[in-house]
């Protein structure tokens, strides 16, 4: 079905709502989880992982009551768009919407403009350009909507980012020791509880893509559906935490709140292992749009 024109300017009021929003109001799933956080340091006994859990549990609070931002870095914005299949969309209408959305969220709020040439390093000043915000598009058989989710990632936790393509025969083990090396090298520099991405198989740019999948958008709690893989999850958490690194690096049993593992199917010589961190913030903000451009908020 053809959605209505007036949809191309909903998903623009959208985006820029989603990028305001998430980056004023942490999602209940991380919410929850940085309590849990709290209560594993109270139980030890560690009154500066505590007091940390207590502060970034205040900083939250007070973003609510004041309506402002959670943290200063406003990150590059990443949106993830599930298209209805039965919607008869022009796509390049809706990443241009998005982009517009990017730019007025920017201007009108107005927020901090991260957006640089990699080279000259020049401002475009509007947290768009080449290539940004950065979109992944999907598609949903038999369903006439939008779902759209959206992350500001900021730039401590996506400095985190590591890749590496492991001999096959270094099988599990390999992995587990290559992703506890990399929490060790960020050590607090990704502002820490964090949430740790990690993508496995594929290619390497879609091992990259499945751990900023990963630690970007998938929800506290859940587990992979592969009950190895989310074996794995469980057992990766089990390491992290015993690395004392702690929140905001101080030492303490909260050094991550997930560990979320995103696969592909691989080739039967390659073993790519992706890493992409997520920091205690987990900014993230969630919307749906029906045909007729009507928002609903999740
Ligand atoms: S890593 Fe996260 S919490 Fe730390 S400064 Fe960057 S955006 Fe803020």
């Amino acid at each position: 079905m053809k959605p209505s024109p007036e949809i191309y300017d909903a998903l623009e009021v959208v985006a820029r709502d989603l990028y305001i929003k998430a980056l004023q109001d942490i999602p209940p799933d991380v919410r929850a989880g940085l309590s849990r956080g709290l209560e594993a340091e109270k139980q030890q006994g560690n009154q500066t992982a505590s007091g940390i859990m207590l502060t970034i549990l205040d900083n939250i609070r007070v973003a609510d009551e004041q309506k402002t931002l959670v943290c200063q870095d406003t990150g590059l914005p990443v949106f993830k768009v599930a298209v209805g299949g039965k919607l008869d969309m022009d796509l390049w209408r809706l990443k241009d919407s998005l982009r517009k959305g990017c730019a007025r969220a920017t201007a009108e709020r107005p927020l901090r403009p991260n957006t640089v040439h990699p080279l000259t390093r020049k401002h475009t000043g509007t947290n768009t350009g080449e290539g940004i915000p950065v979109v992944k598009l999907d598609f949903v058989p038999d369903s006439d909507r939008i779902e759209l989710q959206m992350a500001p990632k900021g730039s401590g936790s996506e400095n985190m980012s590591f890749l590496k393509m492991l001999n096959p025969s270094e099988g599990i083990q390999g992995i587990k020791r290559f992703v506890v090396q990399c929490i060790f090298e960020s050590g607090a520099r990704p502002c820490p509880p964090m949430i740790v991405g990690i993508g496995l198989g594929g290619t390497s740019d879609i091992a990259m893509g499945l751990a900023k999948e990963a630690s970007t958008f998938r929800h506290l709690g859940t587990h992979n559906p592969d009950p190895d893989v989310a074996k794995l999850e469980d057992e990766l958490l089990d390491l992290i935490n015993q690395t004392g690194i702690g929140p905001q690096g101080l030492g303490g049993v909260t050094t991550a709140m997930a560990v979320n593992i995103e696969w592909a199917h691989t080739h039967i010589s390659q073993n790519p292992v992706a890493v992409n961190i997520q920091c205690w913030r987990g900014e993230r903000a969630e919307a749906e749009l029906d045909a007729y451009g009507n928002v609903s908020w999740k």
